[in-house]
């Protein structure tokens, strides 16, 4: 490997924050401070109560990203055995919402020093939110199905154009941002970014640490910003050699960035 690359950290877990897993590859983040908890995006609740007996946390809060079934389908019964408070995307129907937010709002929890913002990210969903801000001082973003660990969610209800500029968003938090996905998808989509990107010596770096975690039994998750800019084919379709493997793989020429995104997913979809 070619050490006078920068390559960028792995910033690890972060105490307090741990991943739930359901279904086959959803995580459920759980936050938890001084006895008290948060979910985001319950898809199933067994593991989630489970969770909080065995670590005897009382559960206050759901925030939901969207209103996709493996991403909400616990909350009814969570908040039936628990009586936490729901968050959730205004633009999106939900089995359970006490506040629909959208971009600008905030949620704050001073017991659990969890300061968030909210940015509206459609093109996986039409309504989909993302949860910016910090825990304790450490800034985290939790973003569903819109950003994963070099891939992003297919386009269910938007456009080529809504998702990059969603994540585009996402692409302007600071860099050493926590970046919790809603599914362990990673090193499937790094075997498809190895094949638009085979000389990328942080991806490379990046799939060898992520491989080393997965065979122990560990998430690849969570990934930063700065990780997603040096190695996510959809935040880097304004790179030339990311355009003209796009270009290559749709065998025509593609004349803006948003054309290169749209020929990225497609590559991606059917990518095996
Ligand atoms: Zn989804
Ligand atoms: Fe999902």
């Amino acid at each position: 490997m070619n050490k006078t690359h920068h390559l960028p950290d792995f910033l690890g877990p972060c105490p307090g924050i741990s991943p739930i897993p359901a279904f086959s590859d959803n995580y459920i983040w759980l936050i938890s401070k001084d006895g008290q908890a948060l979910v985001v995006d319950p898809g199933q609740a067994a593991p989630v109560l489970q969770a909080l007996k065995e670590q005897e946390l009382t559960l206050t809060s759901i925030l939901l990203t969207h209103h996709h079934a493996d991403h909400v389908g616990g909350v009814a019964e969570l908040v039936e055995q628990t009586g936490a408070k729901v968050w959730g995307p205004a633009g999106e129907v939900l089995p359970v919402c006490d506040t629909p937010l959208s971009e600008g709002d905030t949620f704050e929890d001073a017991q659990l020093q969890l300061k968030l913002s909210v940015f509206d990210i459609p093109g996986h969903t039409a309504g989909h939110i993302a949860f910016y801000g910090t825990f304790g001082s450490t800034p985290i973003l939790f973003c569903g199905d819109t950003l994963f660990a070099a891939g992003c969610g297919r386009l269910f209800e938007g456009t080529p154009a809504q998702m990059d500029e969603s994540l585009a968003k996402l692409a302007n938090l600071p860099a050493n941002s926590r970046v919790y996905c809603g599914h362990e998808y990673t090193l499937s989509n790094m075997r498809w970014a190895c094949t638009v990107e085979p000389n990328n010596p942080a991806l490379q770096h990046w799939q060898a640490h992520a491989s080393e975690q997965r065979s122990l039994g560990q998430p690849s998750l969570p990934s930063s910003i700065e990780l997603e800019l040096a190695c996510n084919p959809f935040l880097r379709a304004r790179q030339p050699l990311v355009a003209q493997a796009a270009a290559n793989w749709a065998q025509r020429e593609l004349t803006s960035p948003v054309e290169v995104f749209a020929a990225l997913r497609e590559w991606k979809n059917n990518f095996r």
